[in-house]
Order: C-alpha cells, then structure tokens, then sequence
C-alpha cells in the first residue's frame, strides 16, 4: 500500500476535479479571456506609493455640504465593497458628475437609503479610477443602515460599451490592494455587494458585481478576484500607504 500511495492520490484528485467540472457552472472561458490581457510576467515588486499610481486615482470629490455630503459621516474603515454600475452608457467621468450634481437620488425612509441619495468612494474604469468621497466617509451604497455603508469603502467598476472590463478589473485590484494597506482590511474583509443583505426587499443579497459572480453569488470567479488583489498586495514592499481622506 505504501508504494501504492502516490499513485492513488493524483487518480482521486483528477476524478475529483473531472467530477467538479460538470457539476460546478463555473465559466472558465470568461477568466481566461481577462487573464490573456495581463502581462503578470513583467509584474515587479512596488511600493504603496507606486502602486497608488498604477491604479491611476484621480480626486474629484462631492463637495463637502452638499448633495450626498449635505451631512458628514465619519466612518471606521473595516471593509472594502465591490460593484459593478450595471449602467452601460455612462462613463467614470459621468458617474463624478452625477454624484457632484446630486443626479442619483434615492428615496429617503427609515430601514432604507438615509440620505435621499446614492454615493460611493470610487468608479473605476480601464484607464482610471475617480474618488468621490474620503475614504473615512461613510457612503451609501450596499445595505442602507448595515455594516456594508457604516464601515467599508464601496467602489464601483464601469461598464459601458467600448471599456475594458479585463483592465477595470485589474485596476480595481490594484486600488484595493492600496487601500489595504492604508487602513489595515485584510483579504477576509474584501466583499462582494451581493455579502451584504439589504433588509426588507425581495431579492436581500444583489447579483453584485454581477460579472464575477457565478449563478448569482460569490463563487470560483470572485475567489479568482480575490487572488488578483493579492497577487498585487503581495508585490507591495513593506511601508506605510498614505490613507486616502
Ligand atoms: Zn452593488
């Protein structure tokens, strides 16, 4: 049996994976196509700041006292929130303009949204990636009075036509990386819109970012994100990231 050991276990690991593939809906096509668009090869060691710089973080905050900053919330920086816009026309640079302008209203009730407005800190989109509010602000973006809105930071991803999801993808992935560092998140603490339930509606958990879920819910493709932040947090020298607001 001893000698028969090595063999046995790659045969049950290969059963096991043959017996996963038909089982699981896990759509390997779409990571493989995002992952062909990445030179990870010439990936290098960098610091905070270098990283900050290759996510591209471009300030064009909501005016404090307005809009969806009428009221400032402070707020204790425990999680990080992924989304995706789910709009398919407008743009990082349209989505700024629209939180400036106080465009994405929400109707204000108790339970629910609290402030009769959308907001969020960051949209990212394959060339750049804007902040709309410190990151020490409470947003409102996930789970009207939930852990979602009081302790993380939501950021958005861009899909309007002609963006490129592989690079807002991966752009996203390096913002977070930075920004777990800045306020000490660990991995554990990065979540999927859809982990946070919005209490009182029908559909509680939302499919989002619906294009890294599988079958509606975190599954191989968000573990397959949550692999891209590492791979950029574990470029990161040791050191200090300025937190940002
Ligand atoms: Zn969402």
């Amino acid at each position: 049996m001893r000698r028969l050991a090595p063999l046995l276990l790659p045969v049950s690991l290969a059963t096991g994976l043959v017996i996963a593939a038909c089982t699981t809906p896990y759509d390997t096509s779409r990571v493989r196509r995002w992952e062909s668009r990445y030179n990870d090869g010439a990936l290098r060691p960098v610091t905070p700041d270098q990283l900050l710089a290759e996510a591209r973080v471009r300030l064009d905050l909501i005016p404090a006292g307005t809009a969806g900053r009428r009221h400032y919330r402070p707020m204790n920086v425990r999680y990080i929130t992924i989304h995706s816009t789910q709009n398919y026309t407008g743009n990082a640079y349209n989505h700024a303009l629209a939180l400036k302008r106080g465009a994405l209203r929400a109707t204000r009730r108790p339970g629910g949204n609290r402030i009769g407005f959308l907001t969020w800190h960051f949209t990212v989109q394959d060339d750049v990636a804007i902040q709309h509010l410190p990151c020490r602000e409470q947003g409102e973006h996930a789970d009207f009075d939930g852990p979602g809105n009081n302790y993380s930071i939501g950021i958005e991803m861009c899909e309007h036509s002609g963006n490129d999801i592989a690079q807002t993808i991966d752009r996203t992935a390096r913002l977070t990386a930075y920004l777990m560092r800045a306020y000490g998140v660990p991995l554990s603490h990065v979540k999927a819109h859809y982990h946070w339930p919005r209490k009182g509606l029908s559909t509680p958990n939302k499919n989002c970012p619906h294009f890294l879920m599988d079958r509606g819910r975190p599954g191989p493709t968000w573990q397959w994100f949550l692999g891209r932040v590492n791979l950029h947090y574990n470029r990161m020298l040791p050191g200090p990231a300025t937190p940002l607001g």
